[in-house]
């Protein structure tokens, strides 16, 4: 039987609930839904040497905390739809910032751990990374899917480590993917589904950066949501926005400010 049958047979069973507020209805209700379609600049508290300039579709509080748990951990599937579509808005806010003529984008997937990949039985940041290709490609934004990256060695579970200790536990733990090219004159976007400390996206870009040729255009970075360091209610981007579930992007400026320092390699 296959899963989309099981799936259709689940639903006449057990009834659907917002992941985020738990009300009856569809998995993700325009209200929550509206908070993934704020895309800001993802900035941590201290902003490690490297992180690369990163934007969020919203804030990972509140509503929002246990959408992702639900997809991540829980294994709502059908989450990557409303995800997807948020990290799109997340690379297409990333990518208007960057000037000059417009260009293609590859989506480059931040490699989970083995250990996290056996737990989970599945690699849920590339179906992010390819439902949000599809979504960009919808909206007229030419996209790909790079895995350019791979984990090495062994890495402990980060929860309740300090930034510096995530960092340390994290070094050397990102590899160029063997054989894996990047895609000519592409911008790189590496793509997650949460940045808190931004340890893990600093990891990621280096060993990216350590592929390219001299030259290249800055490596860029997008994520579902973003630890807040401003109220989940502060401004928005008004030029962005996802209408039924599609980016709808009204070209306006390049972001006021984006964080870290751009990589030049
Ligand atoms: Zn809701």
């Amino acid at each position: 039987m296959g899963r989309a049958v099981i799936a259709a047979l689940a639903d006449l069973v057990l009834p659907r609930t917002c992941a985020g507020c738990g009300i009856p209805g569809p998995m993700l209700c325009p209200g929550c839904a509206a908070l993934l379609a704020r895309p800001c600049t993802a900035a941590p508290r201290r902003v490690p040497w490297g992180f690369p300039p990163t934007a969020a579709a919203g804030a990972y509080a509140g509503r929002v905390r246990p959408v992702v748990i639900e997809f991540k951990e829980r294994g709502r599937v059908e989450l990557a739809a409303p995800l997807g579509a948020a990290l799109a808005l997340a690379v297409a806010a990333v990518v208007s910032a960057v000037p000059g003529p417009r260009r293609s984008v590859a989506l480059v997937p931040v490699p989970s751990s083995r250990a996290a990949l056996r737990s989970r039985g599945r690699d849920h940041v590339r179906e992010l990374a390819a439902r949000a290709v599809t979504e960009l490609c919808a909206a007229g934004i030419p996209a790909t899917e790079a895995r350019l990256l791979a984990r090495r060695g062994r890495v402990r579970d980060s929860a309740g480590l300090s930034t510096a200790q995530r960092r340390a536990n994290l070094a050397g733990s990102f590899a160029r993917a063997a054989g894996a090219i990047a895609p000519p004159g592409a911008l790189l976007v590496l793509v997650d589904d949460v940045v808190t400390t931004g340890a893990t996206l600093t990891e990621a870009a280096a060993a990216l950066a350590s592929g390219l040729p001299p030259g290249s255009p800055p490596l860029l970075a997008a994520v579902v949501a973003t630890t807040p360091r401003t109220p989940p209610d502060g401004p928005s981007r008004p030029d962005l926005q996802v209408v039924r579930q599609r980016v709808q992007i009204v070209r306006r400026g390049p972001l006021d400010r984006l964080s870290g320092q751009v990589n030049r390699d």
